[in-house]
């Protein structure tokens, strides 16, 4: 929970001193995000305001691109990095990334997961006898379906932001002395997905370590 609560503050740290720092064209990150599109061959993704702080996701399904209006509208080096992230996965998408892919297969078994761990596991713990194992090691596998999910993030991540940076710099948004603020904001975004696929990692091992003996009883 420390290492989570830590990462999302500094999200949050790194996006206010950024978001204040104007790129020097001058421009949105609708307008980079609408040309980093074009740039790669894509036609059939619109582009979206979308309401809250940090909101910003591509939406595989619609093939839509949200962007919270200070990102949307904002003129800053934050703004940049954050429109040419969301155009990454939406890259990714369109050349069928592989750990996309993976991870939008693993959308409905993460949530089934994550809804029928916990109950199995309790419903293992009320009975006794042999069906007791049987319950909590199927909800611990339950479990680890979700974990897998945070996992398969991170290259999903990691890749949107590194295709983020390289298109701000070649297609000339920003120069390089101003690619180090959109470079901080997106590593600091990325360590949010790290810290979430830590905490689940080791929610996993906790459950394995607690139930794991009762195999012999
Ligand atoms: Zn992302």
């Amino acid at each position: 929970m420390i290492l989570a609560g830590l990462a999302q503050a500094k999200v949050s740290s790194t996006y206010n001193k950024y978001s204040r720092v104007p790129n020097r064209r001058g421009l949105t990150g609708e307008q980079v995000a609408a040309q980093m599109l074009i740039q790669a061959g894509i036609h059939d993704v619109r582009i979206e305001r979308v309401a809250g702080h940090l909101t910003d996701h591509y939406d595989p399904r619609t093939k839509t691109l949200r962007l919270s209006s200070g990102v949307y509208d904002g003129r800053s080096v934050a703004a940049l990095g954050i429109a040419a992230h969301e155009t990454g996965h939406a890259i990714q998408h369109d050349t069928g990334y592989v750990f996309l892919v993976l991870r939008s297969t693993l959308v409905p078994l993460s949530n089934l997961g994550s809804t029928l761990a916990w109950p199995l596991i309790l419903i293992g713990l009320l009975f006794g006898g042999s069906s007791s194992n049987m319950f909590i090691t199927l909800g611990i596998l339950f479990y680890a379906l979700a974990v897998l999910f945070t996992v398969v993030t991170l290259p999903v991540e990691f890749n949107a932001s590194s295709r983020a940076l390289h298109m701000l710099e070649d297609q000339y948004f920003l120069d390089a002395d101003e690619i180090g603020g959109a470079r901080k904001v997106l590593s600091a975004a990325a360590m949010t997905y790290v810290a979430a696929a830590a905490v689940a990692i080791l929610q996993l091992l906790r459950l394995i370590a607690i139930f794991g003996g009762r195999r012999d009883e």
